[in-house]
């Protein structure tokens, strides 16, 4: 099948990895009570989908995430991956941190080969199995080195093959991108979905980064100040494979247009309401007639 796939042959090729949260909520018990982190939440991710998850700082994006991979239980509501409870994290799901979190005493083949052995990889299969992985992620020239020697990009890029390495249905990731310089970014972002592309798998990613979320997505979830609920879902009809370019196109610029408002609206909201559109826009303090030397 040709790199021009649509989205609805890409859909029909996966048959695993269909996620679906329903009604979830969660509340974190604190000492000064419960905090109302997500509330009515609704998604699924059809299998050998792309889907991202954005919103403001604090609406409950890595909640929302953590409780897909089995990390949290939800307070409310349910999460199934292919009709199972989510019940724990297992290596049906892979997942991803912005924090690098290689083993610092394996090298580049040895971390993905504990991937596999995870997978339950025979001691034979593992480096061939490892290789083809890295050859993927443009990585095998440096299976020898230790993670102290690589860059942050290269580091995140061999954490993501690390993750596919157990044969997750599901792929997961929080900000992985997020401590990259802007040009390691898209270049890691290309790398991603052809690795996608070609294992079938679904994604789920979280991110605030506008830019970020339309390059990648099929679809896009736009959630709300906290308690984060969903704002909007945003389907991107941008074809396949994405190119940098396709940024600047018309199509592109409209669903950023379009996503920068939601998001907007809702930082502000998440700012506590003190922060308004028209305050910022002036700058404007009411001095009430006096001038500001009067005042300070
Ligand atoms: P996001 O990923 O969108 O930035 P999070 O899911 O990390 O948001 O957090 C959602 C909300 O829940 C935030 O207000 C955060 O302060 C709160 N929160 C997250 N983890 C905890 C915790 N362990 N205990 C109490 N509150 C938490």
């Amino acid at each position: 099948m040709g790199a021009q796939m649509t989205l609805a042959g890409r859909a029909a090729s996966a048959t695993k990895g269909f996620v679906e949260v329903k009604d979830f909520a969660l509340f974190y018990d604190t000492l000064d009570g419960a905090v109302e982190a997500v509330t009515g939440v609704s998604i699924h991710v059809d299998p050998g989908e792309f889907v991202s998850i954005i919103g403001p700082s604090g609406c409950g994006k890595s909640t929302l995430l953590n409780a897909v991979a089995g990390f949290l239980k939800p307070t409310g509501g349910t999460v199934t991956v292919d009709g199972e409870a989510v019940d724990g994290p297992s290596a049906d799901r892979g997942m991803v941190f912005q924090q690098y979190s290689l083993f610092p005493w394996k090298t580049v083949r040895g971390n993905v080969e504990f991937g596999l052995k995870m997978k339950g990889k025979d001691r034979g299969s593992r480096e061939p199995a490892a290789r083809t992985l890295l050859g993927l992620a443009g990585l095998l020239q440096f299976e020898n080195q230790y993670p102290e020697r690589l860059s942050g990009g290269m580091k995140q890029r061999v954490g993501i093959v690390r993750a596919l390495a157990t044969g997750p249905k599901v792929l997961l990731l929080d900000e992985p991108f997020g401590a990259l310089d802007a040009q390691t970014r898209v270049i890691m972002q290309q790398i991603l979905t052809n690795m996608w592309q070609r294992l079938k798998i679904s994604v789920l990613f979280v991110t605030h980064d506008i830019d970020e979320a339309i390059f990648l997505s099929d679809r896009v979830y736009c959630m709300t100040a906290r308690p984060g609920t969903i704002k909007a879902e945003i389907m991107v009809p941008l074809e396949r494979p994405r190119q940098p370019a396709m940024m600047m196109s018309s199509e592109f610029l409209a669903l950023r247009r379009g996503l920068m408002s939601l998001i907007r609206e809702e930082s502000l909201k998440a700012m506590g309401g003190e922060i308004s559109d028209g305050a910022l826009e002036g700058l404007s303090i009411n001095l009430h007639g006096q001038s500001l030397a009067d005042v300070i």
